[in-house]
This record gives C-alpha cells, structure tokens and sequence, in this order.
C-alpha cells in the first residue's frame, strides 16, 4: 500500500493512494497515521475514493512522536565531500554510524513550502533521505530479524542550515529548525519493497540533479541500524529513522550551492515517489 495523510474539505484524512495514483481512498477508524500504525496498520474500513487532484498532501506524519532519528555521514562518497567543506581530514574508517536526532514540529509534507529562515542562515541546504518508519515496538531485535519491525519506507529531506550546524558542538539546532522535514509523499509498505531496499535516490534543484545513488551503497543497513538502536532504546511504532544522505549535496560543490528562497527541491526515490517542495 501507498499511505498518505491529506486535506480534504478542511479536514484531515489518511488514505490509500490507488494504482497509478489518479484517486485517494480514505481508510475510516483512525485518528491519524499514528494511530493507525499503532494499531497494526491494516486497512479494512474504507470511505469515499476522492481524485488526487481534489486532495491536499500533508506529510505522512505530519507530527511524528518524537523526533526523527537520524544517521549522519552514512554514505562513502558524503563522508568525502562533508569532510571536504569542513576542511578535516578523512580517515575512511566507519565502524560505527553516526546518530543524531532531528527535532520535528511539524513535518512538511509535498508541495508544502521549506522555510528559507534568512535570519538565522546563508547556507540552507538538502539532503535526500530514506527514511524508515517503525511498525511495531522494538527491542533487543535479534540478527535477521529487523524487517518484522519495519511498517514502511518514506522520503525525507534533511533540510541542513550548515552554518548553525557547524557553529555549534553538536548539528541539533542546525537540522532541527520549522519546517525542515519535508517527508512524503507516501509511506510505502515494506511488503511493497525488496529487502533489503535497493532503490536508486536522486535530488534535484530546480530541475539540476544533484545526488545520484543507490540505498545499497549505505553504509549501515537498516538491519544494522535497527538491531544496533533497539539494543539499548526502545523504538516505538511510528518511529521515523532517516539514514543519512548521498554525496551531493550543497555543501560538497566547489563554491557551495546552498538553497535560495524561490528554489524548488526534489527528492526522488525509486517505488516511493517525489517529495517536492519550494524555498520560500
Ligand atoms: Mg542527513
């Protein structure tokens, strides 16, 4: 299933997106995707089928639990250019992922505008993500096991302000203003998806593209990730763990392209969608 949450009518609603996408059908009985995530996430009750032209798309979870989890240099090809603007040397070893957490308002969801924050930052920058979405609590998930814990996968863009990110000890501030989680369009079911997922991932500015990989060129899988966190940290259902970002970014050019307001990002991942937004 592709998941999505929407505005309908001015009311919120969570659906289905259907076969080639031209129609939402809401599923009935839940709050919200939180809700429905938390109680198993089967459909079964289903309202009217609405066109998709018709429907607002909101963020899948537009308010996440807490906040979103993510990794930090988790592809090769970034750990080099990252190392690169931040003048350090670069040893090349990863034995263990960098984790860090993302604060979440409210997540931004395709279409929605990114704030471009120019009181606070010159140097706003994107970062297509995999995100994976939690499905059941999680703890001490043994080897081979992780994919029972998975609900779905998603899009998310790490909107990186990288002069707070660097001016600070630690990136919290500098990835964690409003509005920098743009996550969509969809949540894809991880019966829909190949595991482990092996999708290719792109970003694009303004029709530029940016970042060109594969999710199997991550450094730590999504089993390590899981089977490592939930060691020691209870994962919840609806869960959001972002698993770090291909080389590409604004930062990793020579100069720098960092995002101007006017500029319209998207965040491409194979079987799931793209996640498109403007600086505003
Ligand atoms: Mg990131």
């Amino acid at each position: 299933m592709k998941l999505l949450t929407f505005k309908y009518k001015n009311e919120e609603k969570i659906g289905v997106l259907s076969e080639g996408g031209s129609s939402v059908k809401t599923i009935e009985g839940f709050r919200d995707m939180n809700d429905f995530i938390d109680k198993g996430g089967k459909a079964e009750v289903f309202g009217e089928e609405i066109p998709f032209g018709e429907i607002q798309l909101l963020a899948p979870i537009p308010f996440p639990k807490q906040d979103a989890i993510c990794l930090g240099i988790n592809y090769m090809a970034h750990a080099e250019e990252s190392a690169r603007y931040k003048k350090e040397a670069f040893g090349g070893e990863r034995p263990y992922p960098v984790y860090f957490s993302k604060r979440v308002d409210e997540a931004v969801g395709s279409g929605m505008p990114i704030p471009s924050h120019r009181d606070v930052t010159d140097t706003l920058d994107y970062e297509v993500e995999l995100a994976v979405i939690i499905g059941k609590t999680a703890r001490n998930v043994p080897e081979g096991k992780a994919l029972d814990y998975i609900f779905g996968y998603t899009i998310i863009n790490d909107v990186s302000a990288r002069n707070l990110q660097t001016r600070h000890q630690q990136w919290y501030f500098g990835k964690s203003l409003d509005g920098a989680l743009p996550m969509g369009p969809v949540i894809v079911t991880a019966d829909e998806i190949a595991y482990p997922p092996e999708l290719n991932i792109k970003s694009y500015v303004n029709g530029e593209l940016r970042q060109n990989s594969n999710t199997r060129n991550m450094i730590a899988s999504v089993e390590q990730v899981i089977v490592e966190l939930s060691s020691g940290m209870t994962l919840k259902p609806g869960t959001v763990i972002a698993m770090g970002t291909p080389a590409g970014v604004g930062m990793g050019f020579q100069p720098p392209k960092f995002l101007k307001s006017g500029d319209v990002v998207e965040c491409e991942i194979e079987g799931i969608g793209v996640l498109k937004n403007r600086v505003e």
